[in-house]
Parts: structure tokens; C-alpha cells; sequence
């Protein structure tokens, strides 16, 4: 044998076409299925099978794939499912995956049409963000890569910044501030890079869940009082907790004051750029530095898919790129057409993310995904309204965007523990899924409405099979 091809394409192009039929019914009749369900330990055992030194009939691994994976998967598909912030994908975003998979392109640079297809996409963000034409960036793994490539890129951009990329961070001092409230990548980005995340400040938030503005211009004034540098402001538009989102165009104000990049974490908040009647509360994102933000949640394309967008023209080049003889980029032929994404991210070698985005934007559009952005708001509302005419319910946070934080009161000793142990009732239900965090120290049960397919029956549902669960616990306990 020379090679992987099969010698019986027919086949293959039959199971091809089963597996389209199966996702395609899969995919149509989502509700006939628990959101999610435990995978039992014995299937686990089946998946272990050991470097599998024989050969296996694609046939034969499919089947295994319709018996061991397909039935307990996240559940993030289900109309039902609303914990932590998960996109639903689509079929296009699925077929579009097939046609990645066939071309199989390396997008770390040259001459070829998915590059092409990429800074479209590039494009297109941009003027979702409201930024210029020349704006770099490429797409990533998901925002926590895209938040530490503007943390790389800020951390650059002050006066003799490139010199870190040889001498490393050394004695430099460099200090950005983020909220209380900020994704936890951020921190993580500070730690990945050397900077450290005590050069991190957090700065407190109100009770809006917003950053308080005096607090940070103390934070800054305080940090060059002692000598450090303060480099980068981030403003979160869309917190992962509550969906708050800072006073961007205020911090835009603080940032060009003291001469500070603005970045916006804008993870899934972002694609609110796209409802004419929810642009207004992101006002100021557009005067941002960089923004880092995901296709793969609020904009339902296919994992994964985060997208970085750096305003400055060369300014995530020079904090990336390199040269190497056998990356040469020459005059004609197939190592033509820079920049290379290689050179704007710490990647070489990038799968067509591109392609699922491309299809999927564009069989929906832009205004079609600002109203599925607008209607999963809506459905957070109509979900808060029922909180709140419920006196067995609290609401734990403001509702700004998509997400619904609150609590079952019940006459227990624990409502901390009570509330969690419901939800787990209701992951193992199979109805629903919302997620948990901490509001002001309390457990909450958070509903994040991201998926297009949730409906507000659907969190009605979920609220009504959450009540019946807590009571069955009462009676029980
Ligand atoms: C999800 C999220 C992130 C991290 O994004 P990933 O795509 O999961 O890496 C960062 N910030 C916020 C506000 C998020 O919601």
C-alpha cells in the first residue's frame, strides 16, 4: 500500500452519505432527546481500546462513533441547554466542515484561495466591530487565545516593546487592569506571557456588575506614582457571569488619556454589534485597540472559532512575525500573497476556520444573526419576568444581555448547596441545562440563551422542571 486512499471510493462516498442523513435527522428532531445524559462506564471502557495497530473498516468505526459518542455528547445543540455561554452550531456550519475537511488547507500563509476566504472574514468582523478597513487579525482557537494575542500586542506596542520579544520581559514593570468581573483567560493571558498576573490590577465593580471608572484612574495614577507602566486597559462587553458590560466608551476616554491600549473582550457580547436596538449599550467598543471575540458562541458557527481584530496597522506583526529561510516568501509561485497569518499569531500551521464561518454568516446574514442575538435577549427577559413574579424565586444580577442569574428559596439550611444539587437533578433529568456560579456569594443557577434553537418555551420548561425537582427534594428531604 502507498498510500490512505481507498481502493473502493464507492463505499466510502455510501457511508458519506449515511452520515449527512444521520446528523441531518439528528440535527432536525434535537427536542426527542435529552439535552445531556451521563456516559456509562462501561461505553467508557469499549473507547479504550489501546493504539489501535490493525486496520479498522470506516464502516465499523462509525458504527462505534453512532454507540459510544454521538448519544453523550455536551448537549449544547438542545434548544435546552443554557449553561456556561455555548454556541448550537447549525447543519451549514456542519456541512461546511465537510468541505474544510475535504480541501484540507494549511491557512498559516501563501498563495491560495481559503487565505483569501480568511481575510474576508477579517473584514467582515471588522465592520461588525465598526473598525477601518486596514484592521489585521486572524482567527484563533476561541477568545482565550484571542485575549492573550492583544495582551502580547499591547504589551509590545509601548516605547521599545519589541525589545521584549529578545530580552523578555526583564525589568520592565508593565501593569494593565481589567474588572473583577473579567473572563479568567485575561489573567491567564497575564500568566502565560511572563507579564505575571499580580501585573494584572483588578479593579472592583458597582453593582451594576460594571467596572467603577474612579477606581481605575486611581489604579493608574497610583501604578505611575510607583514607577510602573501601565500598558492596557480591558473593558469586557458581555461579562461571562451576568452578560454586564462596562462603560466602553468612557474607558475608550481613560485609555487615549493616558496613552493606554484599549482592548475589549468581547467573547460573545460582541455579536450584539449586529441588533440595531442592542448596539447602542457596546457604544465605544468601536474606538477600541483590539477586540477579541467568538464565532463559535453567539454566532453559532461550528467550534472552534475565536477571531482577534488589532486596529493598529503592523502592530500584531511586529509583535509576531519572524523570518525563517524555509518560510521565504517569494515573488511568484505559491509562497507569494503576504502577510502570512503565521506571521500575526503564534500558529504556524492553522486549520480553514474560515470556510464555516463564511457559510454560515452568510446563509443567515449579518441582520438575520443580529435578530437571533436581539430574540435570545428577549427570552432572557421573558425568563427574568417569570423570576421575578415568582416568590419562590430570586433574581441574583441585572439582566443586560442573554444571561439570567438566580435562585430557589427554600425553607433549608443550605440554599448555596440546595441550589446546586437542583441543578444537578436537572442536568440528570435530561430537560435542561443551565450552569452555577457565585453572585455576591451566593450559588446561582445561571441561563445563558445563546443557542438559536431556545425558544421561550424552552426556559419555561426548564423553570418549571427546576421547581418540580426542588419540591420532590423538599418532600424527599
Ligand atoms: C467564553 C469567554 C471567554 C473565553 O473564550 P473561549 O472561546 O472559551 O476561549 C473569554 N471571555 C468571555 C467574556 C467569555 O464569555
Amino acid at each position: 500500500m502507498t498510500g490512505l486512499d481507498p481502493d473502493n471510493w464507492d463505499g466510502l462516498r455510501a457511508l458519506g452519505h449515511q452520515m449527512v442523513d444521520d446528523m441531518i435527522d439528528r440535527l432536525s428532531t434535537l427536542r426527542d432527546r435529552p439535552v445531556w445524559q451521563p456516559m456509562p462506564d462501561a461505553l467508557r471502557a469499549r473507547l479504550r481500546t489501546g493504539l489501535p495497530h490493525g486496520p479498522t473498516p470506516p464502516e465499523e468505526l462509525y458504527a462505534r462513533f453512532r454507540e459510544l459518542v454521538e448519544p453523550y455528547s455536551t448537549g449544547n445543540v438542545h434548544p435546552g441547554f443554557m449553561g456556561w455561554v455555548h454556541g448550537g452550531g447549525t447543519a451549514v456550519g456542519m456541512l461546511s466542515e465537510l468541505l474544510v475537511g475535504g480541501l484540507n488547507a494549511n491557512c498559516g500563509g501563501r498563495d491560495h484561495a481559503p487565505i483569501e476566504v480568511e481575510r474576508e472574514i477579517i473584514r467582515w468582523a471588522a465592520e461588525m466591530c465598526g473598525f477601518p478597513d486596514t484592521t489585521t487579525g486572524l482567527l484563533v482557537t476561541g477568545s482565550s487565545m484571542a485575549n492573550m494575542i492583544a495582551v502580547i500586542t499591547a504589551s509590545r506596542a509601548v516605547p521599545n516593546g519589541l525589545d521584549m520579544r529578545a530580552k523578555g520581559v526583564g525589568t520592565r514593570r508593565l501593569v494593565g487592569y481589567a474588572a473583577a468581573t473579567a473572563h479568567g483567560c485575561i489573567s491567564r493571558a497575564f500568566d502565560l506571557t511572563g507579564l505575571g498576573t499580580d501585573a494584572l490590577r483588578v479593579i472592583p465593580v458597582g453593582a451594576d456588575n460594571r467596572m467603577i471608572l474612579p477606581e481605575l484612574e486611581r489604579a493608574i495614577a497610583q501604578d505611575r506614582a510607583a514607577g510602573l507602566e501601565p500598558f492596557m486597559v480591558i473593558g469586557t462587553a458581555g461579562t461571562v457571569d451576568t452578560g454586564a458590560i462596562d462603560d466602553l466608551n468612557t474607558l475608550a476616554d481613560i485609555a487615549a488619556r493616558e496613552n493606554i491600549w484599549f482592548h475589549v473582550d468581547g467573547a460573545f457580547g460582541a455579536l450584539a454589534m449586529l441588533s440595531d436596538a442592542l448596539r447602542p449599550g457596546l457604544r465605544g467598543l468601536e474606538r477600541a485597540d483590539s477586540v477579541a471575540f467568538d464565532f463559535h458562541k453567539w454566532a453559532q458557527v461550528q467550534y472552534d472559532a475565536g477571531c482577534i481584530l488589532v486596529r493598529r496597522p503592523g502592530a500584531q506583526a511586529a509583535a509576531f512575525a519572524q523570518s525563517r529561510a524555509y518560510l521565504a516568501r517569494e515573488d511568484r509561485g505559491l509562497a507569494t500573497n503576504a502577510p502570512w497569518y503565521c506571521d500575526l499569531g503564534p500558529d504556524l500551521s492553522r486549520g480553514f476556520r474560515a470556510l464555516k464561518v463564511w457559510m454560515t454568516l452568510g446563509t443567515y446574514g449579518a441582520d438575520g444573526m443580529g435578530d437571533m442575538v436581539a430574540n435570545c435577549c428577549a427570552i432572557a427577559r421573558h425568563l427574568a419576568d417569570r423570576v421575578e413574579a415568582n416568590p419562590r424565586l430570586e433574581l441574583l444580577a441585572p439582566v443586560t444581555l442573554n444571561i439570567v442569574c438566580f435562585r430557589i428559596i427554600a425553607p433549608v439550611a443550605d440554599l448555596d448547596h440546595f441550589n446546586g444539587e437542583v441543578v444537578k437533578d436537572l442536568h440528570e433529568s435530561g430537560i435542561a441545562a443551565p450552569s452555577t456560579t457565585v453572585i455576591n456569594g451566593h450559588k446561582a443557577i445561571r441561563a445563558a440563551i445563546v443557542n438559536h434553537r431556545t425558544t421561550n418555551a424552552d426556559v419555561d420548561r426548564m423553570l418549571d422542571a427546576l421547581l418540580e425537582l426542588a419540591d420532590r427534594r423538599l418532600t424527599a428531604g
